[in-house]
């Protein structure tokens, strides 16, 4: 197939609650975006009516049509069909079983690709951000949850059953704490934001006088417990607070370093909480990883955080777009930018 000169892409990013729609030049340029009225709590077919208003909208405000558009992308939380391109029932939507892939190809008359968040936000990263021209490269969302997505050899993994990659729930401790996915001991019950809020609360509910419940942030609160009150807390020095930190670097070194093993990527790109958490996390993390990884396969790989910040939702809805014409050999990622 013929390299596309120019062509155009919407993207929809499916956020719990929130649906944002934007359209992008083949440069991966984001020309306009708006927010679909709504979001994912109504009913699934106005909300739809909602996404296509938007999509057309933005096209009719940039002077173009749905003949100019080459592809529809989007991006979703778990879980999902992507084989199917459905979206099951996720605790913040009311949506249940939504064939919305195939929903907006039809819209549109263009194919629609669905891909969960984290491997849209792996492309993004490849394509746009610190990752592009790997041929090896993991991003980990390190949010509430934690997703994550590899490229392999310059392809997406997405495996067998169109699952591919859950990182976020590799059993890393057979008596580790329970995970939302069912499983105890995963990455993410010992590293997700959200586990770390309630193990925090579960420890420290009933303990009143402890120097964390005292903190001025806190004020006695169990409730506002969380990841940043932690990260507050190890820099007072609070010995409690390091003991907790220093196990959330432990199995995040153990994490990596289990995925260095497998993929012997060039980098790992991990999202939210170390991008905030900067140094605090890597040093630990780096003095632990000789536990987890032979020396040859962290010097090859570089640790560090997205490039793409707050455009990584809009940019990760249009990836998997650009995707679909990158594995026909019909588009290359621009060189810089
Ligand atoms: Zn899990």
């Amino acid at each position: 197939m013929q390299e596309r000169k120019e062509f155009f892409v919407l993207g929809f990013d499916i956020g719990g609650t929130k649906i944002a729609v934007c359209l992008a030049d083949c440069r991966g340029r984001i020309i306009d975006s708006a927010r679909s009225e709504g979001g994912t709590q109504i009913d699934y077919s106005k909300a739809l009516r909602q996404m296509t208003d938007t999509g057309d909208h933005l096209l009719n405000k940039a002077g173009l049509s749905s003949e100019d558009l080459q592809s529809v992308g989007i991006s979703a939380p778990g879980p999902m069909d992507m084989r199917a391109g459905v979206l099951r029932k996720s605790p913040n939507m009311v949506w249940r079983d939504v064939p919305i892939r195939d929903d907006l190809a039809k819209h549109y008359r263009v194919p629609a690709i669905l891909d969960n968040d984290a491997n849209a936000g792996m492309l993004a990263e490849w394509f746009f951000g610190k990752a592009r021209g790997c041929t090896d490269a993991i991003y980990l969302t390190m949010s509430t949850g934690i997703g994550g997505g590899v490229i392999v050899n310059g392809t997406l993994l997405q495996g067998t059953a169109g699952i591919g990659a859950e990182p976020g729930h590799m059993v890393l401790d057979l008596d580790g704490p329970v995970c939302g996915c069912g499983q105890r001991g995963c990455f993410e019950a010992f590293c997700g934001g959200r586990s770390i809020s309630r193990r925090m609360q579960e420890i420290l509910a009933d303990q009143p006088d402890h120097p964390i419940m005292r903190m001025e942030q806190v004020k006695g609160d169990y409730r506002k417990l969380n990841y940043q009150i932690l990260r507050l807390a190890v820099a007072e020095g609070i010995p409690a607070a390091r003991e907790m930190w220093d196990e959330v670097c432990l199995r995040t070194a153990q994490a990596l370093g289990a995925l260095m093993m497998i993929f012997n990527p060039q980098m790992i790109i991990m999202g939210t909480l170390a991008y905030y958490s900067g140094d605090m996390l890597m040093n630990p993390v780096e003095k632990y990883l000789p536990r987890f990884a032979w020396p040859q396969l962290r010097e090859a790989c570089s640790l560090t955080t997205p490039k793409l910040g707050s455009q990584i939702g809009e940019l990760a809805a249009v990836a998997p777009a650009f995707y679909h014409f990158y594995r026909q050999g019909a588009w290359q990622p621009p060189k810089e930018g």
